[in-house]
C-alpha cells in the first residue's frame, strides 16, 4: 500500500521537502500576489468574498462598477438589496453574496469607524468572512501574515504535494503554517494559486510540464518516459498506468 508523502517522511525530510519546494516555486512565480483587483482594503474585502466559488477574473469583470456606485463602507452598507444583487449576479451565489457584502460593509462602517480592521479576530466578526478572506485582506491589504490563505487551488495542491492529509481548511492551513516559514506565507499560497491555474488543475494535472514532479507523491500521467525514468520509484505515486488521466486522489 502506498503512503502518502506527509504521513511517511519523518519531519525532517518533509521540511526538506517543503524547502525545495518553496525554491522551485519562487523560481516559476516569484512575484506572486493577489489577482483581484482593488484599490484600498474595503474593496479587497468585497472582492475576496465576492470570488467565493467564482473566478477573480469575473470577479474583476463585476467589482468596477460595483465600487463605482458604492465606494465606501457606508454606501454598500446603505444600498438596496436588490441593486447589489443585480450588480453581483454573475459571480453566482449572488442571493447570499449580497447579503454578506451589505452587512459586513455595515459591520465595518458601524462597529470599526468605516476602518476595515487589520486584526483577524475582527475580521472573523464580519458577515460573510472566514479565515481565508480574512487571511487575504490582512496579508495582500496590510502585509500581514497571520496565517496561510487556504482557497479550492491551495487546498488541492497542498493535498497533492503531500503537504497534508487533511480535507479541512483550517487544519490544512495549521499543517502549512507549521511547515512553510513566516515570511513566505503570503507568498507561498499566491504561489500555489498561480500553480494550481497554470499547471495542476483540477482535472488535468500537467504533470510533464511540473517543475515540482520529482518532489510531488501525487505525480499523475501523462508524464514523459524520460522524465519518469529519472524519478526514483518512490516519487511515483503507483500504479500510474492503472489511473485515467485527470483522476484526483484529493480534493478540488
Ligand atoms: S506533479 Fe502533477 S500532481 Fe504534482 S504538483 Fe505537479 S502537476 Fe500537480
Amino acid at each position: 500500500m502506498h503512503l502518502h508523502l506527509y504521513i511517511s517522511l519523518p519531519t525532517k525530510c518533509m521540511n526538506k521537502t517543503i524547502t525545495e519546494i518553496i525554491k522551485i516555486l519562487k523560481t516559476s512565480y516569484p512575484r506572486a500576489g493577489c489577482s483581484l483587483g482593488h484599490k484600498n482594503p474595503f474593496e479587497l474585502l468585497i472582492a475576496t468574498i465576492l470570488s467565493a466559488q467564482c473566478t477573480d477574473e469575473r470577479v474583476n469583470i463585476v467589482t468596477p462598477a460595483l465600487f463605482k456606485k458604492y465606494p465606501g463602507p457606508a454606501e454598500m452598507a446603505a444600498a438596496p438589496l436588490k441593486a447589489l444583487e443585480t450588480l453581483i449576479r454573475s459571480t453566482g451565489f449572488y442571493h447570499s453574496k449580497a447579503l454578506s457584502i451589505k452587512e459586513a460593509s455595515r459591520g465595518v462602517a458601524d462597529d470599526f469607524g468605516g476602518k476595515v480592521p487589520a486584526e483577524m479576530e475582527k475580521l472573523l466578526a464580519l458577515r460573510g468572512v472566514a479565515r481565508k478572506t480574512a487571511n487575504v485582506v490582512l496579508g495582500s491589504a496590510y502585509g500581514i501574515a497571520e496565517g496561510v490563505v487556504v482557497d479550492t487551488h491551495v487546498r488541492r495542491l497542498a493535498f497533492r504535494l503531500g503537504l497534508t492529509k487533511e480535507t479541512d481548511p483550517v487544519k490544512i492551513e495549521r499543517d502549512l503554517m507549521a511547515g512553510i516559514p513566516k515570511p513566505d506565507w503570503i507568498w507561498f499560497a499566491h504561489a500555489l494559486v498561480l500553480h494550481g491555474r497554470a499547471v495542476c488543475g483540477a482535472r488535468k494535472p500537467l504533470c510533464a510540464e511540473c517543475p515540482l514532479a520529482a518532489l510531488c507523491p501525487n505525480l499523475k500521467n501523462p508524464v514523459a518516459s524520460s522524465h519518469r525514468r529519472s524519478l526514483p520509484r518512490t516519487m511515483i505515486r503507483g500504479p500510474v498506468s492503472r489511473r485515467r488521466p485527470g483522476e484526483s486522489r484529493g480534493p478540488g
